[in-house]
């Protein structure tokens, strides 16, 4: 079936996990902004020039970018039957921004993953990014890992999981993202569900949510 899906969240509560699993199970593509930014500023783009000062601050980088990424990967063949967004939209203009793309689309199926600033800071601050396979690891045992699972390669902290940033990133999404919550609760394609469910449960939840839209359209 055709799903497109968008997962919010603070940063810190799994989206990116859930997000590369519910992709897997839907043969859609897991489309994160965050990735592609980081991407562009590693090889040094105009862009990832652009948005490497931006990020490093712990702000969001401005709407018109990335719209317009978000307007160039969806155009891509692979997305023609759906996709799973991690960490766009991020703001309300960003938001109708997407619903004016999806016009003749399925109904966006928002899921909301819900988890508190102190957890978000304890997880975090322990986790680290390998040099050699981009894997992300988490903390074991509240311990930051050492080395990565699948590679064995060298781990690092990201720049923007160094706990001052991770506090200046909560606050930029307390302020700026949670008014999408409002954008999307009416709709019945909406959930919130809480950050510490299970892989299979928030895939259930994901389920529920895209029968919801199906139903309003039968009905509509
Ligand atoms: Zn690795």
């Amino acid at each position: 079936m055709a799903l497109n899906l968008m997962l919010m969240g603070p940063p810190g509560a799994g989206k990116g996990t859930q997000a590369r699993r519910l992709a897997r199970g839907f043969h859609v593509p897991h489309i994160a902004t965050g990735d592609i930014l980081r991407e562009a500023v590693e090889a040094n783009t105009p862009l990832g020039r652009a948005a490497a000062a931006i990020m490093d601050a712990g702000q969001l980088v401005g709407d018109d970018i990335v719209i317009g990424i978000v307007r160039n990967r969806l155009q891509r063949p692979d997305a023609a039957t759906g996709f799973v967004l991690d960490g766009f939209p991020r703001t309300v203009p960003q938001a109708e921004a997407l619903d004016a793309m999806l016009d003749r689309r399925n109904p966006l199926v928002v899921i909301d993953v819900a988890v508190d600033d102190e957890d978000v800071i304890r997880r975090l601050s322990k986790r680290r990014v390998c040099t050699g396979c981009g894997t992300i690891v988490g903390a074991k045992e509240g311990l930051p890992p050492v080395a990565c699972p699948d590679c064995n390669g060298a781990l690092v902290q990201r720049r923007d999981d160094r706990e001052s940033v991770v506090r200046e990133r909560l606050t930029v999404y307390r302020q700026r993202t949670a008014p999408l919550i409002d954008y999307y609760r009416e709709r019945p394609t909406f959930r919130s569900v809480d950050g510490g469910l299970t892989e299979d449960e928030v895939a259930a939840a994901v389920a529920d949510a895209a029968h919801g839209g199906s139903v309003v359209r039968r009905t509509a």
